[in-house]
């Protein structure tokens, strides 16, 4: 019996010490294979990428140097400050809302601060934002009084049951949200003033430039889109434009991308434009330059506007059919640029 015994326990030993053995084999494997950690002090970096305009239009070659250069600077600021928000990892909601707010306060642009001038002489505002995450999204328009209308958009997607407030009903809702108001004439400049007279003189609503618009895609792969305008020119009878009409001006969806639209509001909406070219990369497997291309160059016609672009996969597309656009774009590889025209 004493004989028989032996091979029994060996056999009992190594059933108990191969899991163990098998464990120590593959855990130096299993090191091997673990996500690495500490990317970037070996300087890999998280992608992120945004892009910027400040609208399109006929802006003549021989805009005087110092406006050129007025411009350009703001442009620079704006996408400076988004930039240094994505790459600390703010998300690219944060980042679109701080920029478009930015901008409306630059008088230069027709959002904000320097909005153009109604039939009536006064301003109506309207902005929207959208969050890729979830498409939860938020728009106001006819604002008279809300300094920050891309602030009060946000707080309509975070903090109302609805996606767009209009008229007296938004002004009812920025007072119980208590934004910052300011009297209509505060957004009166010079160049608005001089702007209606010429359209009321040629009795036609006159296309502006200068709507402002954010697109973004943050470290943690989200997108979001913020547009924020005045609309145009002697517009009247409550006009709305493209801007807070979701998927016309402003779109975002985490599997595709998000557009900011600038240009002649009624022809963005009837072509739903910041949707199509959403809608051709989700279900005609374009790229966003491709989709963009595809709607701006062959949908719409020449001198209509155009679009600002973030895809999911960082690449971002800028596309006009007007004269110009004031834009700008900026990502985790290191490009940063502002243009006018080409
Ligand atoms: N799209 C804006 C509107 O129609 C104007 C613009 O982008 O310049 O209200």
């Amino acid at each position: 019996m004493k004989t028989a015994r032996g091979p029994l326990v060996l056999f009992a030993v190594l059933c108990l010490a191969f899991p163990l053995l098998a464990a120590a084999w593959q855990a130096p494997l299993a090191v091997e294979v673990a996500p690495q950690t500490g990317e970037a002090e070996k300087g890999a970096v998280t992608p992120w990428a945004l892009a910027i305009h400040g609208g399109a239009g006929t802006i003549p070659k021989d805009l005087p140097a110092q406006e050129r250069d007025q411009y350009l600077a703001s442009l620079r600021a704006a996408l400076e400050l988004g930039r240094d928000m994505l790459a600390k990892g703010s998300s690219s909601l944060d980042t679109v809302e701080a920029v478009v707010r930015f901008l409306e306060d630059d008088p230069l642009f027709n959002a904000g601060k320097g909005a153009v001038f109604t039939h009536d002489g006064k301003h109506e505002l309207d902005a929207a934002i959208m969050d890729g995450r979830d498409l939860s999204c938020g728009a106001v328009a006819g604002l008279k009084t809300v300094r920050h209308p891309i602030s009060l958009a946000r707080l309509v997607k975070e903090s109302s049951p609805h996606v767009f407030l209009v008229g007296d009903g938004a002004e009812a809702f920025a007072t119980e949200m208590k934004v910052e108001r300011v009297p209509n004439e505060w957004f009166d400049t010079p160049n608005r003033r001089a702007q209606l007279d010429a359209a009321l003189r040629q009795e036609a609503e006159a296309k502006p430039k200068g709507t402002v618009g954010a697109v973004a895609l943050d470290q943690q792969g989200n997108l979001a889109a913020a547009t924020s305008t005045g609309g145009m020119t002697n517009k009247r009878w409550g006009r709305l434009g493209d801007v807070p009409v979701i998927g016309a001006g402003t779109y975002a969806n985490n599997r595709t991308c998000a557009i900011s639209a600038t240009g002649w509001g009624e022809k963005f909406i009837r072509h739903t434009v910041a949707h199509d070219i959403s809608a051709l990369m989700e279900y005609a497997g374009l790229t966003l330059q491709q989709a963009a291309d595809r709607v701006i160059h062959e949908k719409l016609e020449k001198d209509d506007g155009g679009v600002i672009g973030v895809a999911r996969d960082g690449s971002i597309a800028l596309v006009f059919n007007s004269a110009g656009m004031y834009r700008g774009a900026a990502d985790s590889k290191g490009r940063f640029d502002v243009k006018i025209w080409e």
